[in-house]
C-alpha cells in the first residue's frame, strides 16, 4: 500500500448519526420547503415553483442536479456521490385541481429529499460505498412523469429506490392499496368512422359508428365471464352522433384495461382489440385502435426492502403494520420504476382517523404538526435503509434475488 491510498472504512455508529443529524438539522427548512409547496399548489407538469424550489434546495446542499430529464420541465435528478450501489429517493409535488394538496404530495417532497439529505451526509462513514439520488417525479395525479421517466432510462443503474406516501391511521408498509400491489393499467381509444345518412329516408345507404361502438360493449360484457377477478375493463362513449336523424359517421369510445400484471393487461388489451376488429367487421366502419398513453404496469413491491424499512419505521416511532401480498385494485406510477428497480413506497400517517382522501382535511393535514413530524420521521427511516442496503451487501443481495424472481414470475 502506498502512502497516498487512503484506508477506507465503514463506521456505521458514525453513518447512522449523520444521517439523523443532518435530517435533524435541516427539519426547518425541509418544513419551510413543504409549506412553499402546500401554499404554492401546482398540477399536473406544471410544478415550475415546486420543482425549481426542490432542485435548488438539494443543489445549495452540494448534490449535482440536472433539471428537466426524460423531457419533462419539471422533472429533476439530484446526486451525491460516485460509489456502488446507488439508492434513490423518489419525490412528488404536484397537486389536485380545485383542492391543492389534497393528496399530501408536499410531504412525499420532503420525505424524499430529507432521506436524501440523510444519506448524503452517512456517505463519507461508509468506506467509498454508494451513491444516493434524488429524483423530483412530477405529475403523479395526472400524466404520471414517473411512467415516462422510467421509459427515458432515467433510473437505469439504481439499485433500490425509496418514497413514501401519506395516509390516514390505517397507513400500512408497504402502501399501494395497503398491499404493495396495484393492476397495470391502460388507456384504449377507439374510433369508428362510417358514412352519414337520413337516418329515417335512406339509411340503408349509411354507415353507423355507433352500432359499432355498441357492439364493443356487448363485446367486452361477454368477455367478462372469461376473464380474471383481478381483472377491469371499463369505460365510456365520448362521442356518439350529433342528432338522431343523422347516421353516425363518427363514433367514439375510450376504455381503461387493468389486470394483474402488465403481460396479463396486454393479453386483455388483444381480445378488447378483436372485439373492436369484429365491430368494424359487422358494421361496415372502419376502426382507428390506439393507446395514446404509456401504459402503468402493476407495482412489484420488494418486501424484503420494506420489511427493513418497517423496522426503522418502528425504531423512529412509526410502528406501521406490515401490508399482505394481495392483489390492490388501483393503479399507480411507482410501478413502472418497479420494473426497472427494486422498490418500496411506505405509508405514513398524518391524521389520527380515518378519513376521506383527496378532500379539504388532507389539505389540513399536509400542514400539520403531525403530518410535518412524521415526515421527518418517514425521512429518518428511508436514510437508515438506505444506509443498510449500501453496507449490507447480504440484505441488497436478497432484495436483487425478490426482484428477480417477481419479474420472473410475471415473465418481465
Ligand atoms: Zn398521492
Amino acid at each position: 500500500m502506498t502512502a497516498t491510498m487512503q484506508v477506507h472504512d465503514v463506521d456505521l455508529t458514525a453513518a447512522r448519526a449523520a444521517a439523523v443529524n443532518a435530517i435533524d438539522a435541516a427539519a426547518g427548512e425541509l418544513i419551510a420547503l413543504s409549506k412553499f409547496i402546500h401554499a404554492n399548489p401546482e398540477t399536473a407538469l406544471e410544478e415550475e415553483r415546486a420543482s425549481a424550489a426542490c432542485a435548488g434546495f438539494l443543489e445549495e446542499r452540494g448534490f449535482a442536479v440536472e433539471r428537466g430529464i426524460a423531457g419533462l420541465p419539471t422533472a429533476f435528478a439530484a446526486s451525491v456521490g460516485s460509489g456502488e450501489p446507488r439508492i434513490a429517493y423518489l419525490s412528488e409535488y404536484d397537486a389536485l385541481p380545485g383542492l391543492g394538496h389534497g393528496c399530501g404530495h408536499n410531504l412525499i417532497a420532503i420525505a424524499g429529499i430529507g432521506a436524501g439529505l440523510g444519506l448524503a451526509a452517512a456517505l463519507p462513514h461508509l468506506g467509498g460505498r454508494g451513491q444516493v439520488d434524488v429524483f423530483g417525479t412530477p405529475a403523479e395525479e395526472a400524466v404520471g412523469g414517473k411512467v415516462i421517466m422510467a421509459n427515458a432510462g432515467v433510473f437505469a443503474g439504481v439499485d433500490a429506490a425509496l418514497g413514501a406516501h401519506p395516509g390516514t391511521s390505517d397507513a400500512v408498509c408497504p402502501t399501494v392499496e395497503g398491499s404493495g400491489q396495484s393492476l397495470a393499467c391502460v388507456l384504449v381509444r377507439m374510433s369508428f368512422h362510417g358514412r352519414a345518412a337520413h337516418a329515417a329516408a335512406d339509411p340503408f345507404n349509411g354507415i353507423n359508428a355507433l352500432n359499432a361502438v355498441i357492439e364493443v360493449f356487448n363485446g367486452i360484457n361477454a368477455l367478462r365471464q372469461h376473464i380474471t377477478a383481478d381483472a377491469r375493463i371499463h369505460g365510456i362513449i365520448t362521442h356518439g352522433g350529433h342528432v338522431p336523424n343523422v347516421v353516425p359517421d363518427f363514433a367514439q369510445a375510450e376504455f381503461f384495461v387493468r389486470a394483474a400484471t402488465l403481460a396479463a393487461m396486454n393479453e386483455l388489451v388483444e381480445k378488447v382489440r378483436r372485439i373492436a376488429e369484429g365491430a368494424a367487421l359487422i358494421t361496415g366502419a372502419s376502426l382507428e385502435f390506439e393507446m395514446p398513453e404509456d401504459a402503468n404496469a402493476d407495482m412489484i413491491t420488494n418486501y424484503t426492502m420494506a420489511s427493513r424499512l418497517g423496522q426503522h419505521l418502528a425504531a423512529v416511532g412509526l410502528d406501521l403494520p406490515e401490508a399482505k401480498p394481495e392483489p390492490g385494485m388501483g393503479s399507480t406510477d411507482w410501478a413502472n420504476v418497479s420494473y426497472e428497480v427494486p422498490s418500496v413506497e411506505t405509508s405514513f400517517p398524518i391524521v389520527d382517523r380515518v378519513c376521506t382522501w383527496h378532500s379539504q382535511e388532507v389539505v389540513e393535514a399536509a400542514d400539520s404538526e403531525m403530518g410535518y413530524a412524521n415526515t421527518l420521521a418517514v425521512a429518518r427511516a428511508m436514510a437508515l435503509t438506505g444506509i443498510d442496503l449500501i453496507v449490507d451487501s447480504d440484505l441488497l443481495a436478497s432484495v436483487k434475488d425478490e426482484f428477480a424472481r417477481a419479474k420472473a414470475a410475471r415473465g418481465a
